[in-house]
């Protein structure tokens, strides 16, 4: 094989690899490589990379030289081994294993004791000492999990032939069934096998190979594993490993067993021994839970000599890989084999306990510690969790958009949550979909639940924005005025559930909940108790280091002063996005009206003049909590559609009037403004620099209030630090008329005073991506708003399409996560990159931000730091995720070391 690359070397003995060979192994080939090269008893074997698998999926045939390969493989084996594989006399046996890149524990195939047949199945009691029961046992496991996984055999007929055996002989246990009675079963599993199959259970050895190889390579895209994908982000196209390996056997007396162990406790990271042990079993008895296993300890007595050596090895396997690791390993007939190693899965706070106590010992500097813990792990230690001891009744599971957990009443309305609210009430706000005039029942309620829209739509948006739970894509439930059902169950108004934003789990009644700690942390209120707990101290502890790694500075998305307040004792270092929109709702909307039903420039002027000091105060509260740091100020950008009345409700109030006789004179006024300015398209309509251009004085008026503001904080002694951001922009000529007005009115408001206003752009409409040099001579600043971005730059209507089709997309491996949530690095993000660059030739310097969705991201944080941003904005709760990810960014890109 000398010479051979990945591309066609499809066949590593297990002294080929290594651990850093994991997309090509899998995890488990990897690291069974890895033990094997350090001189650990593993049982001889072969892996067959995940490329063979990926060629085998891509064709749905024979992979060309696969065969071959395996072949050359099994002689080595066989030639360790001392036996052939199926050797009536003396048989090897194999098992072939999955085993992904990623584990996805129990989502894919194996298949046990490949290599018996009406013939070796002697062979095998006989190396078994006689043992004839022992032999049928196993025969008949094989053509039960190959019947099942390589024939789809459906499983319950095997379960219930062994039912009537037991039955039959009158027993309760499997292990009361004697060696007559389970060949006896053997006979009927292979009459269900050929029942189903067609033809006979297979005798040739190599065939049972054969098909049970494919079979696990199919299991990759078995429902199961599809969804475990899905849910834990795994693209679609990584393809699995698949393992050969010697059968040891943990069932063949007392003096054999199989079981799991921990070098260090996985929930709070303490060195020992940590474990269970099952006597005379199989590695399936332990998982199907058929006896109780004992504490790894009891080895200590049942057999001195394997646990000595299983300490010494856990040993070993700590100092190498420099992290707990978990262990499964098997005791046959008194010697130790290690069947798997990897670094062992942990609770989010284990991760970073972990992390911290490795440090303490040692084991791992500050830098490892980053690697070692990730944003979405600190994200889930920032949200209430649900006590779920009481096990509640699950309603429905719908999308998680915005974590947290949040129980209370049932309302339907705005209104009606901000009512009971004030009553001191804890709501969720049940709504089919959720538009900007809900937002005063959004501030107001626990939790938000919606029937429609993804992890972009309003409901979600709003929601992360604010902190909020939000489960939302509900669509199993039907939502009525004044209740909603979801399977035979009807929800009234006033009824209480429970929802978990995490993972969109929607419960009946009050689930109880407890708060985080690390958000009390962060807030700056623990309570002095917990100060000292190992978690707290461990978050604490590389945060500071984070702080000190990363390059990229974390602002916040913040339309208030309170939300600016919040965001900065979380860490922000500034606002990077203020969306100015969301001032001009609730009891402002009056205003709003009269500006867009002005008739004439003397009416336009007032309604501005009435909005123009409510701005200002605004921008002032928002510079206050920020004093000092860079507050980024959006002009107006609202798609006209989301302030004005629905059409619908405004015709049908304007006939009712009429038929009552009634007058209606100002919404027929409204009827005939919303006519006129309905559009097909909102998003792609009158929104952002195209609204500034085509209604005189409202940009002007808001550059007012903020240059005003900013004076009156600078007299206040206060260091205002805004900059004026136009949105939507695609052409410099754009900017540079808003520019030129803007500039006029900041040297009129400013004068003398101390005061310096930035001038900039969004980037987030592709034309200005790719004209970026020609907008940077007239900005001073760029904000990449991703959102638009991706809704532009792929055409998916960021509203409508995550419940709409993605689904299929990320099932088909498109994307392997939706693009509104993590950013398209070939595309979207490409886009970014050009802008970057040809913005930077143009005017170096050039402050580069970004403020959409993905600034919080993990993933596109990392992408912004490679391509050079300054700094990223993300709500308020996604700051301290966005500190750590910045600095991981730094420390990933270095080797370990
Ligand atoms: C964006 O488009 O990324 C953005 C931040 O603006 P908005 O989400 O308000 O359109
Ligand atoms: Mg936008």
């Amino acid at each position: 094989m000398e010479g051979k690359g990945p591309a066609d070397k499809f066949v590593y003995d297990f002294a080929e690899g290594n651990k850093d060979l994991k997309d090509l192994l899998g995890g488990k080939g990897a690291n069974l490589a890895e033990m094997t090269n350090l001189g650990l008893p593993v049982p001889a074997g072969f892996t067959i990379t995940t490329v063979a698998c990926q060629r085998y999926l891509a064709s749905g045939e024979h992979v060309d030289g696969l065969d071959e390969e395996i072949t050359e493989h099994l002689e080595k084996l066989e030639e360790a081994m001392g036996r052939k594989l199926g050797d009536p006399a003396d048989p090897l046996l194999v098992s072939v294993r999955s085993g992904a890149k990623f584990s996805m524990p129990g989502m894919m195939e194996t298949v046990l004791n490949v290599g018996l047949n009406d013939e070796s199945v002697a062979g095998l009691s006989a190396q078994a000492g006689g043992n004839d029961r022992f032999a049928w046992d196993s025969y008949r496991r094989l053509i039960q999990m190959f019947g099942k996984t390589v024939c789809d055999v459906p499983g319950d007929e095997f379960e219930q032939a062994l039912h009537n055996a037991k039955t039959a002989k009158g027993v309760r246990d499997d292990t009361d069934l004697d060696a007559d009675d389970l060949k006896k079963l053997v006979g009927v599993y292979k009459e269900v096998f050929a029942k189903h199959v067609g033809h006979d259970f297979p005798q040739d050895p190599r065939e049972q190979m054969d098909l049970a190889v494919a079979a696990v390579f199919r299991s990759w895209n078995a429902d199961r594993a599809v969804l475990y994908r899905r849910q834990e982000r795994i693209p679609a196209d990584l393809g699995t490993a698949v393992n050969v390996v010697a059968m040891v056997f943990g069932n063949l007396g007392a003096d054999s067993g199989t079981g799991v162990a921990f070098t260090r406790d996985p929930g709070t990271g303490e060195q020992g021994i940590y474990g269970d042990y099952l006597q005379n079993a199989q590695g399936e008895d332990v998982v199907a839970g058929i006896r109780n296993t004992v504490p790894l300890q009891d080895l200590e007595q049942i057999d001195k000599k394997s646990y000595d050596e299983l300490l010494g090895i856990m040993a070993t396997l700590e100092g190498h890989y420099h992290d707990l690791c978990d262990i499964e390993f098997t005791i046959e007939r008194g010697k130790l084999w290690m069947l798997q190693t990897r670094v062992g899965k942990r609770t989010a706070a284990a991760a970073f306990t972990i992390a911290a106590q490795l440090i303490d010992e040692g084991v791992i500097d500050l830098d490892e510690a980053l690697r070692r813990v990730t944003g979405a792990q600190l994200a889930q230690l920032m949200f209430p969790r649900f006590d779920l001891d009481g096990e509640p009744e699950v309603l429905t599971r719908a999308v998680g958009a915005s974590p947290g957990a949040a129980y209370g009443e049932v309302v339907f309305t705005s209104e009606k949550a901000t009512e009971l609210a004030a009553q001191g009430k804890n709501v969720i706000l049940v709504r089919r979909e959720t538009n900007p005039d809900d937002l005063p029942g959004m501030i107001a309620a626990q939790g938000i639940l919606t029937a429609r829209g993804g992890k972009t739509s309003h409901a979600a948006v709003v929601a992360r924005g604010m902190g909020k739970t939000c489960v939302c894509g509900a669509d199993q439930i039907e939502v009525s005025p004044s209740s909603f059902t979801v399977g035979g169950h009807t929800v009234n108004e006033g009824d209480v559930i429970s929802i978990d934003g995490t993972t969109g789990r929607v419960y009946l009644g009050e689930v109880p909940v407890r708060p985080s700690e690390v958000v009390q942390y962060f807030e700056g209120d623990l309570d002095p108790a917990l100060a000292n707990e190992p978690l707290v101290a461990a978050v604490h502890r590389l945060m500071t280091h984070a702080d000190e790694r990363r390059r990229l500075a974390v602002r916040t998305n913040a339309d208030t002063g309170p939300d600016a307040a919040r965001a900065r004792r979380f860490g922000a270092q500034g606002v990077g996005l203020c969306r100015t929109e969301h001032m001009f709702l609730g009891d402002r909307r009056e205003l709003v009206e009269r500006l867009i039903l002005a008739e004439g420039g003397k009416e336009r002027q007032e309604a501005l003049d009435a909005l123009k000091p409510l701005q200002r105060a605004d921008f002032l509260a928002l510079f206050r909590e920020m004093n000092g740091l860079p507050v980024t100020v959006r002009l107006i950008d609202p798609p006209l559609h989301e302030f004005l009345p629905s059409l619908e409700d405004l015709a049908v109030h304007v006939a009712v009037a009429k038929e009552r006789g009634e007058s209606a004179k100002r919404s027929e006024k409204m009827l005939a403004a919303v006519r006129r300015m309905h559009e097909q398209n909102p998003m792609l309509g009158m929104r952002g620099v195209r609204l500034g251009l085509v209604v005189p004085g409202l940009f002007a008026m808001q550059v007012r209030a903020i240059a005003e503001a900013a004076v009156a904080l600078a007299e206040e002694g206060g260091r205002p630090r805004p900059e004026i951001m136009v949105p939507l922009v695609g052409a410099v000529q754009e900017l540079e008329t808003v520019r030129t007005e803007a500039e006029k009115i900041i040297a009129e408001v400013v004068g003398d005073a101390p005061v310096e206003i930035l001038i900039g752009t969004m980037i987030e409409v592709p034309r200005a991506a790719l004209t970026a040099g020609q907008i940077a001579e007239a900005a001073e600043f760029f904000s990449f708003g991703t959102n638009d971005l991706t809704q532009m730059g792929w055409g998916f209507s960021r509203d409508d399409v995550e419940g709409a089709f993605f689904w299929r997309y990320l099932e088909l491996g498109i994307f392997g996560i939706s693009p509104f949530e993590s950013i398209d690095r070939e595309g979207v993000g490409r886009l970014v990159r050009i802008a970057s660059d040809e913005g930077r030739a143009a005017r170096p310097g050039l402050k580069l931000g970004v403020c959409g969705e993905h600034g919080g991201d993990p993933e596109s944080v990392h992408f912004f730091h490679e391509v050079g941003l300054d700094y990223v904005s993300c709500s308020p709760f996604r700051v301290p995720v966005a500190r750590l990810e910045a600095a991981r960014a730094v420390v990933l890109a270095q080797p370990a070391g």
